[in-house]
């Protein structure tokens, strides 16, 4: 049997693979905290911060927000009591230098990530998603321009991070393809198998 683990999750996939959406149902059957990198700097330029202002044209260009700024946002938000015993980061990290800052952070707290999940999705599945997400949400980065350039960020930058965690033994590779609940599903058993319970 495997022993029960701690939830500390990344959920990782290209735009438009439904990570959005599995990470915060898998969180609230986990009861953690879902932390999306996106949605924060989402809420901030909505709110017109000061934040906010800072990442707005790079975020509708479709570009990284530094890692320096991004990286202080996360670590701040790990350190919150609701994520002493769980978290699931959905966006966070997407580069190596992004992956050695959140090592850093959890070594600090004698932790480590326990799982990793992939949500794979072929890239004309993606691009169809993010298609029908612009037109009915609006968000102003999902314009062609921004929707390639992103994709190809993912790939040439968030991708590779895969290999790290690989290496470690803790990513799950998820087929994306299908209804919500039966992704959610498939997640669900390969957190199972490690022992990853609510
Ligand atoms: P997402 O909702 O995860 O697709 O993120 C939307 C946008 O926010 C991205 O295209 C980036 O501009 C920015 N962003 C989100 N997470 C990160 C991150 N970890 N590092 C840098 N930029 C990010």
């Amino acid at each position: 049997m495997t022993s029960r683990q701690a939830a500390r999750l990344l959920i990782i996939g290209p735009q438009g693979s439904g990570k959005g959406t599995q990470g915060v149902r898998i969180a609230e059957l986990l009861k953690i905290p879902a932390v999306s990198t996106g949605d924060v700097f989402r809420a901030n330029v909505k709110d017109g911060t000061e934040l906010g202002l800072q990442v707005q044209a790079i975020i509708e260009a479709g570009d990284l927000v530094p890692d320096e700024l991004t990286s202080a946002i996360v670590r701040d938000r790990l350190a919150q009591a609701d994520a002493a015993s769980g978290f699931l980061l959905d966006g966070y990290p997407r580069n190596l230098g992004q992956v050695g800052d959140l090592d850093g952070f959890l070594e600090g707290r004698g932790e480590q990530l326990t799982a990793v999940i992939e949500l794979s999705v072929p890239r004309d599945e993606s691009i169809r998603r993010l298609s029908l997400r612009a037109a009915e949400q609006g968000r102003s980065d999902d314009n062609a321009e921004s929707i390639a350039k992103r994709l190809a960020i993912y790939e040439s930058e968030t991708a590779p991070i895969l290999d790290v965690y690989r290496s470690r033994g803790i990513v799950d590779s998820v087929d994306g393809v299908g209804s919500l609940d039966e992704v959610f599903e498939r997640v669900v058993s390969a957190l199972a198998a490690r022992g990853i319970t609510a």
